[in-house]
């Protein structure tokens, strides 16, 4: 846990929030500013300040099959997934996570 990080508070429970999912390696929960009609994170529990910091491939396999799930979970069977890796990339939050973007469907 990382002090000042808002998805580390989040994974925490700090909030409150609501989870789509939770498994040993990741939370998901909905943006707070949704770009599309359904925009979700998925958030590793240990913090990773972005994907640049991650060595873990295990973990990184873990997230990812946790975007599949995630995904079912919500009703897509088509999305998008987005990592954002650097300030000018637009990362806003440097605690990895991977957006999970889609219509209803
Ligand atoms: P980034 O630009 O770092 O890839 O994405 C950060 C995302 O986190 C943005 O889409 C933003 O709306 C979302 N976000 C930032 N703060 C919070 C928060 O406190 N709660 C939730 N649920 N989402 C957040
Ligand atoms: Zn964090």
């Amino acid at each position: 846990m990382e002090e000042n990080c808002i998805f580390c508070k989040i994974v925490n429970g700090d909030f409150g929030t609501d989870f789509i999912l939770e498994n040993d390696y990741a939370v998901v929960f909905n943006d707070i500013n949704p770009k599309t009609p359904v925009h979700i994170l998925v958030v590793p529990k240990t913090h990773v300040a972005s994907l640049n910091e991650l060595d873990d491939k295990n973990l990184l396999g873990e997230l990812m099959m946790t975007v599949k799930q995630a995904a079912k979970k919500v009703g897509l069977s088509s999305y998008k997934t987005l990592i954002n890796t650097g300030k000018e990339a637009g990362q806003e939050v440097f605690h990895l996570h991977i957006h999970i973007m889609g219509d209803k469907n």
